[in-house]
């Protein structure tokens, strides 16, 4: 394939990602913007592979890459349950990130590229040094998170003494190293300062993520997705490929935009959620200073519930982690379409953050095949609980948590949630009295009006679909 060639498949390839993020945005239309994004990538492999710049000698070292690779991520996602994704894409990122800092000390020590001037060698070296902090930042990060995410490393946030001076600490020594690095005139004499930067980088990205709580880990998500953009964007400069810079940029800002729509959702600002020290340990009652819940709990059962589903005129259902855990969609959709023939109103209210990654809940319920009109944003559907007759909450615990409203010393203070216990009767559906993913006790399910359908969201719901075909 000659150079020409090459470049218009880039070009190519750019439209279609960029068609396929526009794609993505509506659940309509999001398995078109898969197939351009399916597209685009097997073009910009095929254009890379067979451009001028790989050599025949190549080729052995690619094929044998492409197999071990292709092999691993389809094991892998055949293997991962959909409760497992985020810590995959969590894995994934942090792939991204050992890649540009390889690619970076690849690119140092590659003496074959002559640069003509004194500055273009400078930039580049400056373009290695920038993507080798960007890559480790990413991967240490990224690996703590998924640490986070699958519960081997504790949700609560590590605090240390003087976290923000160490932080500047670590930015002042980078700046110097790089000024080092910028001097040196031989690969061995840059390499020191190379590495010590890249130890301090990789610390910096763990000691970052650590001091996040819980609570915050889905803005953590969504920003290392948009740091791994950024580490495919610096990769691009190094290798000098045009369409990994673009990729790189597009995934880095759209990733950015979606940590700015996760805080938002959750009421955070993000200079806050980066300086670390919000939320607590996942699974746990907190104790701090939140006030202990009053009240009775009162149970349902399957039958009662379906009598109240039969009885109402309009159902809100709000599903949430236990509902993915459970893989109970299915059933949700049954008891939806029954509910609907005998002239039920029922709607789905989402919450930004429901789940375990941004959209789980809406990818659960369309692959149900729930119809998206009935499917509603939390903005869109909270002011409708009062005149709700049944609000059923699916495994869903923080997301439907009133203390974030009414209990400043919450750790959820000030995140939006959905006002489940407005509605009528409030039914949540879950296997015991454990808390949430942020690790807080809900006052909900000590409600006057809420009752407690306990046991395995997919259990109880086909016991339900059951007693409503009866
Ligand atoms: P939560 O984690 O708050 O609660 C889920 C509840 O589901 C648990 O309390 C659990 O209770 C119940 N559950 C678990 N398994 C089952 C089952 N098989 N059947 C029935 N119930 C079950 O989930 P929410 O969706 O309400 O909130 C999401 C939380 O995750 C938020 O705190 C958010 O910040 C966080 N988060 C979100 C991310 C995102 O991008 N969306 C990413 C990372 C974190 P029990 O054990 O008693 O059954």
């Amino acid at each position: 394939m000659n150079a020409s060639l090459a470049t218009v498949s880039y070009i190519a390839s750019t439209i279609l990602f960029i068609l396929s993020l526009g794609g993505l945005s509506n659940p309509e239309t999001a398995r078109r913007g898969n197939l351009f994004g399916m597209i685009g990538m097997a073009l910009a492999v095929l254009a890379t592979v067979l451009s001028p710049r790989v050599t025949p000698a190549g080729y052995a070292w690619i094929v044998g890459a492409l197999v071990v690779g292709g092999a691993v991520g389809l094991v892998a996602a055949k293997k991962v349950q959909m409760t497992q994704m985020p810590e995959l894409v969590a894995l994934m990122h942090s792939l991204v990130g050992l890649a540009a800092c390889l690619v970076g000390f690849a690119s140092y020590v590659d003496t074959s590229t002559v640069f003509p001037t004194v500055a273009e060698k400078s930039i580049h070296e400056m373009e290695i040094y920038i993507g080798i902090l960007i890559g480790a930042v990413t991967f240490s990060g990224s690996i703590v998170a998924f640490g986070k995410l699958s519960g081997k490393i504790g949700g609560k946030p590590l605090l240390l003494p003087g976290r923000h001076l160490l932080n500047l600490a670590g930015l002042l020594i980078v700046i110097y190293f790089g000024w080092a690095f910028l001097q040196a005139e031989t690969i061995s004499a840059g390499m020191l300062p190379l590495v010590i930067m890249t130890v301090i980088a990789l610390l910096f990205g763990v000691h970052m993520v650590m001091a996040i709580g819980g609570a915050d880990m889905p803005v953590v998500v969504s920003m290392l997705n948009s740091y791994s953009g950024w580490a495919a964007a610096a990769t691009g400069f190094m290798l000098s490929n045009d369409l990994l810079i673009v990729v790189g940029a597009l995934v880095g800002s759209s990733g950015a935009i979606l940590s700015y729509i996760m805080c938002r959702a959750m009421n955070r600002n993000f200079l806050s959620v980066i300086a670390g020290g919000f939320g607590t340990g996942g699974g746990t009652v907190t104790q701090g200073d939140s006030a202990q819940p009053e009240g009775e709990v009162s149970p349902i059962t399957a039958a009662e519930t379906a009598e109240l589903l039969r009885d109402a005129r309009t159902v809100v259902i709000v599903p949430g982690y236990g509902m993915a855990v459970a893989q109970a969609q299915h059933t949700v959709f049954e008891i939806t379409r029954l509910l609907r023939e005998k002239g039920v109103t029922v709607r789905f209210g989402i919450h930004p953050v429901a789940g375990r990654m941004p959209g789980h809940m809406n990818v659960l319920l369309a692959e149900a095949k729930v119809p998206y009109d009935i499917v509603l944003e939390m903005d869109e559907i909270n002011e409708d609980f009062p005149q709700t007759d049944v609000a059923m909450v699916i495994g869903a615990n923080d997301i439907v948590n009133p203390s974030a409203q009414d209990d400043p010393g919450s750790p959820i203070a000030g995140m939006p949630v959905l006002e489940v216990w407005k509605a009528k009767t409030s039914i949540v559906m879950k296997r015991g009295m454990a808390s949430g993913y942020a690790g807080v006790d809900n006052p909900l399910f000590y409600k006057d009006n809420n009752r407690m359908l306990f046991g395995d969201a997919k259990k109880m719901l086909d016991e339900v679909l059951g007693a409503l075909k009866s």
